[in-house]
């Protein structure tokens, strides 16, 4: 069932105003580290796109559907995704977000938000890592707001031409969701395997 075009817009814009607000938090709390900070949230942002990657990587490449455990909350999302590629636009968010928010959870615990430049990767890392099912979708809408179209057209998340390669082919590149930064170095570093 299709749910409202304005409730979708409303949570999307949430997502990114939320999003920029932190990064203007951390930039208060941390102003004698602006440089770094800002360094820290770079890094955290293309962090997660590699991760993304390998991750997205693994789960087309090993393991069944029926394996134990990953095989549910793991394999099977990214194998029926290839099947119904549209399929993520009709997600809510905790289908969205709630896999990852597990996986982060241990991440999250291992640097306290005191910890300097430290503290503002991961909290980079893991919201960028908590948004990407999200871009992900928004690479899949076919209709999404300004404010998203332009920044694909940025190429500062994932741009739908790009993410594209992955479902046109053998699903065997462009395994990056976040903002396919990183996949200039997996396409040429898992293309040998
Ligand atoms: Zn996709
Ligand atoms: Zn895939």
């Amino acid at each position: 069932m299709r749910r409202p075009a304005g409730i979708r817009w409303v949570e999307n814009g949430s997502l990114l105003v939320f999003m920029v607000l932190t990064g203007w938090h951390i930039w208060g709390l941390e102003a004698r580290l602006e440089w770094a900070a800002a360094a820290a949230l770079v890094a955290g942002y293309l962090a997660a796109d590699l991760v993304s990657g390998l991750v997205h990587w693994f789960s087309d490449t090993y393991f069944e559907e029926r394996t134990p455990v990953i095989g549910r909350l793991l394999i099977q999302p990214f194998r029926e995704h290839h099947r119904d590629p549209a399929g993520i636009t009709r997600h809510g968010a905790a289908e969205l977000t709630g896999n990852s928010a597990l996986a982060l959870l241990p991440v999250m615990l291992w640097g306290p938000p005191e910890s300097g430049v430290l503290g503002v990767w991961i909290l980079s890392f893991a919201l960028s890592l908590m948004a990407t099912n999200v871009i992900h979708r928004w690479a899949h809408a076919g209709e999404v707001n300004g404010v998203v179209r332009a920044l694909q057209r940025a190429r500062l998340i994932l741009p739908p031409e790009h993410h594209a390669r992955h479902h046109a082919g053998d699903h065997r590149s462009a395994y990056c969701i976040t903002s396919g930064w990183c996949d200039w170095l997996l396409d040429r570093v898992l293309r040998r395997g």
